[in-house]
C-alpha cells in the first residue's frame, strides 16, 4: 500500500485522508501540531456548564452545494440552524445583514421592498462602475453612511488595515436584502452538527487504514518517507517562511460565564465602532438552541495582526502578499509529491464548504491518477 502523510487534521485533511483510505489502496498518517483534530473548527463541551463550545470561535455550516451538505452528514448528525446577527453601532442596535427593518430603523422610514431598494440605490455611489477595493465595494452597494456605520470600523478592527486595502469580495460575503428576513446567511443548507465539529472529524478519521498523531510537529524533511503529502498548515511555514512572512489575522477571545440562562439573548452581536475593543460577542448556548443549560457563556471576540506563535485565521491577501504569494508558489511548484490544502496551505478565505468540496475532488483526481499537482 501506498504511504500519504497529510499534516493538519482539519476539514481538509480529514476528508482526503478518509476519501484515500476508503479506496484501500493507501495508508494515511495524519500529523497536527496541536493536541485535538479538528482544526479551528474544534468544539469542545465547557466543563463548569456543559454548553458546546466553539473554542476557535463560531463556526456555522452552510452551504449551497449538496454534494458537500450530503457528505458531511455521513459522519454525524446535523440539526437546522439558521445564523442571527446584531449589530450595535453609534446610531443604535440593529438587525444584520442588512435588510429591511435595518434600513427603515436606521433612516426612521417605513419603505417597502422597492422603495428600499430604490434609496439604497441614491445612496450608493453611482460613479464606481468597477469597484476595486472593500470600501469602494460598499460606496456603491449601499453609500456612505451605512458603510461608516456598520462595516468601517468594525473593518478595521477586523482586518488592522484601511478598507481601502482590502479586496472587495470581503464584503460581498454579506447579503442585503429588502426584505424582513434576517438569516445571516444566504445559503440552501445550514445547520450545526448535534455533538460538535470535533467528533465529526474523528468519525471522518476514525478508519482501519488511518493513523493519526497529534503533538506532532512536521517538518518538509519528512516528506521523502511518504509516497505523497498533503499539506495543509501556513504556505510560508512550510518554507520557513524563507521569503518572508504572509500576513494573517489572529483572533482571540475573553470568555466569560454567565449566571443566569440568558446573557445577551441572540448568539451574535457584532460592535462596528472602532472605539470598542472588540470586534462581536458570541453567547454559545444558542448555537444549539435544542439543548437546555441553567447558565451561559460568552466570549468576546478580538483580532490583531499574528505574530511568531500565534495561530493564523485570516490571510489578508493585501497588494504585498499577493507578490509574495505568487514567490511561494513558484516554489512550491517544484515541489514533487506535496499538495497544498485548505485556506492556510492555499492562502485564501475559505468556508468549511469550500475546504471540502476542494478536498473531495483533489481526493478523486489523485485516487484516479496518483498523482497530485502542487495547487488546484
Ligand atoms: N463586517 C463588518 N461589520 C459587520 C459584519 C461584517 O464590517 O457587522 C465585514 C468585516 O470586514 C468582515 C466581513 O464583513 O470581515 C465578512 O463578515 P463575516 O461575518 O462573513 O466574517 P467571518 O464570520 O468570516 O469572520
Amino acid at each position: 500500500m501506498k504511504k500519504i502523510l497529510v499534516v493538519g487534521a482539519g476539514f481538509s485533511g480529514a476528508v482526503i485522508a478518509r476519501e484515500l483510505a476508503n479506496t484501500g489502496e493507501y495508508k494515511i498518517l495524519v500529523v497536527d501540531a496541536r493536541g485535538h483534530v479538528a482544526g479551528n473548527c474544534y468544539t469542545e463541551r465547557d466543563k463548569e456548564t456543559g454548553i458546546m463550545e466553539h473554542v476557535y470561535g463560531p463556526h456555522i455550516f452552510n452551504t449551497n452545494n449538496e454534494k458537500v451538505w450530503n457528505y458531511i452528514q455521513k459522519f454525524g448528525e446535523f440539526r437546522s440552524y439558521l445564523n442571527h446577527v446584531k449589530a450595535v453601532t453609534e446610531k443604535g442596535l440593529f438587525s444584520l445583514p442588512i435588510n429591511l427593518l435595518t434600513i427603515n430603523q436606521f433612516f426612521g422610514k417605513q419603505f417597502n421592498p422597492r422603495e428600499a431598494a430604490d434609496f439604497i440605490e441614491q445612496q450608493g455611489d453611482a460613479s464606481i462602475s468597477n469597484p476595486q477595493n472593500f470600501e469602494q465595494q460598499a460606496l456603491k452597494l449601499i453609500g456612505r453612511a451605512l458603510y461608516e456605520n456598520f462595516f468601517k470600523g468594525y473593518t478595521i478592527k477586523q482586518w488592522g488595515c484601511d478598507p481601502k486595502e482590502l479586496p472587495a469580495s470581503i464584503l460581498s460575503r454579506l447579503p442585503i436584502r429588502f426584505n424582513y428576513d434576517d438569516n445571516y446567511y444566504n445559503s440552501k443548507f445550514q445547520g450545526i452538527p448535534v455533538n460538535g465539529y470535533t467528533e465529526l472529524v474523528q468519525n471522518m478519521i476514525n478508519h482501519s487504514n488511518i493513523e493519526v498523531k497529534l503533538n506532532t510537529k512536521y517538518t518538509r524533511e519528512q516528506n521523502p518517507k511518504f509516497d505523497h503529502t498533503f499539506y495543509s498548515g501556513p504556505l510560508d511555514a512550510y518554507f520557513d517562511f524563507e521569503l518572508g512572512r504572509l500576513s494573517y489575522r489572529t483572533i482571540f477571545f475573553e470568555k466569560n460565564i454567565f449566571d443566569g440562562e440568558d446573557y445577551q439573548g441572540n448568539p451574535v452581536i457584532n460592535y462596528c465602532s472602532k472605539d470598542i475593543p472588540y470586534t462581536r460577542v458570541h453567547e454559545h448556548k444558542h448555537f444549539t438552541p435544542w439543548e437546555k443549560h441553567d447558565k451561559s457563556i460568552y466570549l468576546k471576540e478580538f483580532s490583531k495582526e499574528t505574530t511568531a506563535g500565534d495561530i493564523p485565521y485570516y490571510p489578508k491577501r493585501l497588494a504585498a502578499d499577493k507578490v509574495l504569494l505568487d514567490a511561494y508558489r513558484n516554489l512550491a511548484n517544484n515541489e514533487t509529491k506535496v499538495t497544498f490544502i485548505g485556506r492556510l496551505g492555499t492562502y485564501r478565505y475559505m468556508d468549511m464548504h469550500h475546504v471540502i468540496d476542494e478536498a473531495l475532488t483533489i481526493s478523486e483526481d489523485f485516487t484516479k491518477s496518483d498523482n497530485a499537482t502542487p495547487f488546484y
